[in-house]
């Protein structure tokens, strides 16, 4: 066995044992808190509320356990495993050419990946958040949304691999740079595409309609110097019962959405709080530091890639018997992960930091115990925990556990 084999093996048995260890240590401190509502909540959430909350994110932790270990032998099985050199052969016995083998490869290894998932896709969809009424994918629903990111995937994932490859053949010993141009202009395309062209294919986004709200919005983007193309309505209930609201696009072209499952649970003073919130994150440019930050991963990455391309043993060591541009790039897109994990509790403290700030920003321009009655209704009717494990919420949560939060918003007051 080679060095490097023994590296993989070693790290991926380290993140699957520490990602079973997080989830065993989350699940028994909310299984312990079950029975009693933490006292800051005690008003306003019911113990029943607070049980189901607990027996949801119990169900959703128990299967993510389960998926960790499935995804670390479906990642031995395409390498070491010989999945992906397999594949590669078979294209290669075509001789369709490097670009078209290259391809070809990449397209149907997502593909396979994709089917792959489905299970467990169906699983969560149809059980899990049905058992918790959260559910609300029809069947025809969901082979629809499959036919369309099949599509998607075709027109927009085809040309862009393609490319790229194209470069790594063409571009000389500073391919990775090219092909981080491409990345780089693509995730900018995305940027814009994403609200105005894909996201309508799936969802319907309607103009909010006149009246008290609209006004209140108004006068919030008013007060607070925010330029933007208008505020629409998502038809989220098509899909789920959890509520959310986001921003999109750039400089003149925000957009501002709410899901109409947000809209129906929330008061009128509760949806402006929620959106002074995300307005704090275009106040301190968060969505900007985080492209600039994505932006310098993937040069990174890509210069890493451009090294590991020419070694022969990142080939023979993950299992794959010819070296080609094509089996480096999946071989890195599938590995890649099981070597950066332990970056997650760097970024999730990250998007912490700047939760802080959003809210302070909200405190500032809204009223902040209107932004604690939405914090609280949105944890229950998400059922989101209360009481994660302290390790476990440092290392993956985007956002501080509702206590802090919720302590921090007072602490302002
Ligand atoms: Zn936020």
């Amino acid at each position: 066995m080679s060095g490097f084999t023994l590296l993989f093996l070693v790290t991926l048995a380290i993140t699957t044992l520490t990602r079973l260890w997080l989830a065993g240590r989350h699940v028994r401190h909310v299984a312990t808190h079950r029975d009693r509502v933490p006292l800051a909540f005690r008003r306003r959430i019911t113990l029943a509320a607070h049980r189901k909350a607990a027996d949801y994110t119990t169900a959703k932790v128990r299967f993510a356990m389960l998926m960790a270990v499935v995804d670390g032998l479906l990642l031995l099985i395409w390498t070491l495993g010989g999945g992906l050199d397999l594949l590669d052969q078979a294209w290669r016995s075509l001789n369709l050419g490097p670009l078209a083998t290259g391809t070809a490869l990449l397209v149907s290894a997502f593909l396979v990946i994709g089917i792959l998932e489905l299970p467990a896709t169906l699983y969560e969809t149809f059980v899990l958040e049905q058992r918790f009424g959260f559910n609300h994918v029809t069947p025809g629903l969901f082979v629809a949304d499959l036919l369309k990111q099949l599509v998607l995937l075709l027109v927009i994932g085809v040309p862009l691999i393609l490319t790229a490859l194209w470069l790594m053949q063409r571009a000389g010993d500073r391919w990775w740079l090219a092909v981080w141009l491409l990345w780089s202009g693509f995730t900018l395309f995305m940027i814009w595409a994403y609200p105005t062209v894909i996201a309508p294919l799936f969802n319907k986004f309607t103009p909010l309609k006149r009246g008290p709200l609209l006004k209140r919005v108004e006068q919030l983007l008013a007060r607070t110097g925010f330029e933007s193309r208008g505020v629409f309505v998502m038809d989220g209930s098509r899909r789920s019962a959890h509520g959310n609201a986001y921003f999109t696009g750039f400089g003149r072209h925000k957009r501002i959405v709410f899901f109409d499952t947000l809209l129906k649970s929330l008061k009128g003073s509760e949806i402006e709080a929620v959106l002074a919130h995300e307005l704090g994150h275009f106040h301190h440019r968060h969505i900007v530091k985080r492209i600039v930050l994505m932006f310098a991963v993937s040069l990174a990455s890509l210069a890493l890639l451009g090294w590991l391309i020419r070694q022969p043993w990142f080939y023979s060591g993950l299992g794959v018997s010819t070296p080609s541009d094509h089996a480096a790039l999946l071989l890195f897109l599938l590995v890649g992960p099981v070597f950066s994990f332990f970056l997650q509790p760097l970024m999730a403290w990250g998007s912490r930091r700047h939760e802080y700030q959003a809210d302070a920003f909200a405190a500032r321009q809204a009223d902040i115990n209107a932004m604690i009655r939405a914090l609280v209704k949105l944890y229950q009717e998400n059922a989101s925990t209360l009481t994660p494990d302290p390790l476990y919420s440092a290392f993956y949560d985007s956002h501080p556990p509702a206590s802090l939060r919720i302590a921090h918003l007072q602490s302002l007051a």
